[in-house]
């Protein structure tokens, strides 16, 4: 077992023994083993060399500090170690990302280039309105291509990620509820397949959670959706595509039912690649919906990073819409701010500021480049792709929904896997030997030990035949019985099997050895 200088195992027993072969060092090809910053042994050194300070330090009345209790590393050490960490990170600019639900395509350079424009990068959030004309013209722009692309007349652009945007568009719902006096309506009805943010905003907003239940083909069930409904109910919440990757045929039934109940239809619009440029949710019915930017307007996204999601909103809902917003003026653009005027019925701010600049340019610069017929072409590849992998895999895996094509992620179940003794875990484990990462696990869970797979439509047909053949070989090996192979998988990643639950649930956010280490 390979030891950190402070005593804190590395890697699981015996995990550096692959394939007969055990590194004398921790070290992996040409990869290096790579401790935490705080067990580099950097506390006396510093990367830059400051000038003595010119003003007397005693007139800090004594409050100097003897050590920041920073790791100090040379320049040289520094890069290194962020190097090498970020070698142990998958990337999307690596290979096939294969994560259902999440949208990983492929992020155009182009939008890095206009995103670091130096008129956008380095703009101040409280810069005069004046100085910031280009900035509210590009969110304009932006707000008009959201509302012509999904047939909505009003757009929030301030929520910052598409659970925020959940959050933005329930707390109009609520607020136009209230207007009318329907604040009494105290439930959401949720399918069963619903992404767990769906449940968990309704419940943040104080809403109580009601489960509709889904058919055998994996869609909404409508006649439990009637018996639901009622004056009672404030909202539906529905993703389309939804997350088992298919089309709510009854899309428009769903709407009209809610809308007869006095309800208000949000939908997760977390998988509109699936359908940007070829349906308009506002011709749904849709009343409220989220826009992940990150998803299918592309930013690199994933581990945290930053994250966009507007909301648009029907005419019903529109006047409830969180400041602050564009609107031109005879001097030019400036914001609505205040709940004054046409802001009167705002239900307050989602944040202060405006939203994620960063990600407006980046969607915006996608939007320009594709154009209308890009985009539709975007959603016809995704579809096209995920329909490739199905196909490819549904002799050796059991899609869990095997009728008819499926939308832009094919997802799959586990009962291929029954005898075998190997899990839905083992099975992706293993995919991280063969390159590739795992696709979104146990989601939704409405599906048996499930498999999501969203290529999305930048994967090229050499990537997505790659993908697929590591996937046939595994399952191949896993019928013939070599159980060994998927039990102790990845046997070639840097770390093994984490304790992932209990690094979620019991998070260290704050260690460091004792202070200064090793001296
Ligand atoms: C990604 C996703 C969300 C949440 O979006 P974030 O930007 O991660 O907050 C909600 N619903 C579905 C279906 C998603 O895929």
């Amino acid at each position: 077992m390979t030891m950190q200088n402070v005593g804190r195992p590395t890697r699981p027993e015996g995990s550096t023994e692959t394939a007969g072969f055990q590194s004398l060092t921790g070290g992996r090809g040409l990869l290096q083993d790579e401790p935490l910053i705080f067990e580099l042994d950097g506390w006396t050194k510093t990367g830059v060399d400051l000038p003595e300070p010119e003003a007397d330090a005693s007139d800090l009345a004594g409050l100097t500090r003897a050590g920041l209790e920073l790791p100090g590393l040379s320049e040289p050490e520094t890069m290194r170690h962020y190097v090498r960490l970020s070698q142990k990170n998958h990337a999307i600019d690596l290979a096939l990302y294969p994560l259902g639900s999440c949208t990983m395509k492929h992020n155009p350079r182009l939008n890095e280039k206009a995103a670091r424009m130096a008129g956008f990068a380095d703009l101040h959030p409280l810069a005069p309105v004046g100085a910031t004309q280009g900035a509210l013209e590009l969110m304009d722009r932006l707000s008009h291509w959201l509302k012509t692309l999904t047939g909505m007349p009003a757009v929030a652009l301030s929520p910052k990620a598409g659970a925020h945007g959940e959050l933005c568009g329930l707390l109009c719902i609520k607020a136009a509820h209230e207007a009318a006096g329907q604040g009494h309506r105290r439930t959401v009805l949720v399918p069963t397949s619903a992404h767990g943010t769906n449940p968990a905003t309704a419940a943040f907003v104080g809403y109580n959670v009601t489960e509709i239940a889904q058919t055998p083909d994996g869609r909404v069930d409508l006649a439990d959706l009637e018996a639901k409904l009622g004056d009672h109910v404030a909202a539906i919440m529905v993703t389309n595509p939804n997350t088992c990757g298919l089309f709510e045929r009854d899309i428009l039934d769903i709407s009209r039912l809610t809308h007869a109940a006095g309800a208000y239809f949000y939908c997760d619009g977390a998988n509109f690649n699936a359908i940007v440029g070829r349906v308009r949710p506002g011709d749904l019915g849709v009343d409220a919906m989220h826009i992940n930017l990150h998803k299918t307007f592309s930013t690199p996204h994933g581990g945290g990073g930053p994250g966009a999601g507007p909301v648009v909103l029907s005419q019903a809902l529109a006047a409830f819409a969180p400041a602050p917003w564009v609107v031109s003026g005879p001097d030019g653009l400036h914001l609505v701010e205040e709940a004054v005027d046409e802001a009167a019925s705002a239900f307050g701010r989602m944040s202060a500021f405006h939203g994620q600049m960063g990600m407006f340019v980046r969607a915006y610069a996608y939007m320009r480049s594709h154009g209308a017929d890009g985009l539709r072409q975007v959603a016809e590849d995704a579809v096209l792709n995920a329909n490739y992998i199905k196909a490819s895999l549904s002799d050796v895996m059991t899609p869990a929904f095997p009728d008819g094509p499926c939308m832009h992620e094919a997802l799959f179940d586990d009962s291929w896997l029954d005898g075998t003794g190997v899990t839905t875990l083992d099975f992706a484990k293993a995919m991280i030997d063969e390159g590739f990462h795992p696709m979104t696990m146990y989601f939704p869970l409405v599906v048996h030990g499930a498999m999501l797979i969203e290529p999305t439509e930048t994967e090229s047909k050499r990537e997505l035949d790659r993908f697929c053949h590591a996937l046939r070989s595994l399952a191949a090996t896993a019928k013939l019985g070599d159980v060994e192979r998927f039990k102790n998988a990845p046997h070639l990643a840097p770390l093994r099997r984490l304790d992932e639950t209990l690094a979620a649930r019991k998070p260290k956010l704050t260690w460091r050895p004792e202070f200064p280490a090793n001296q």
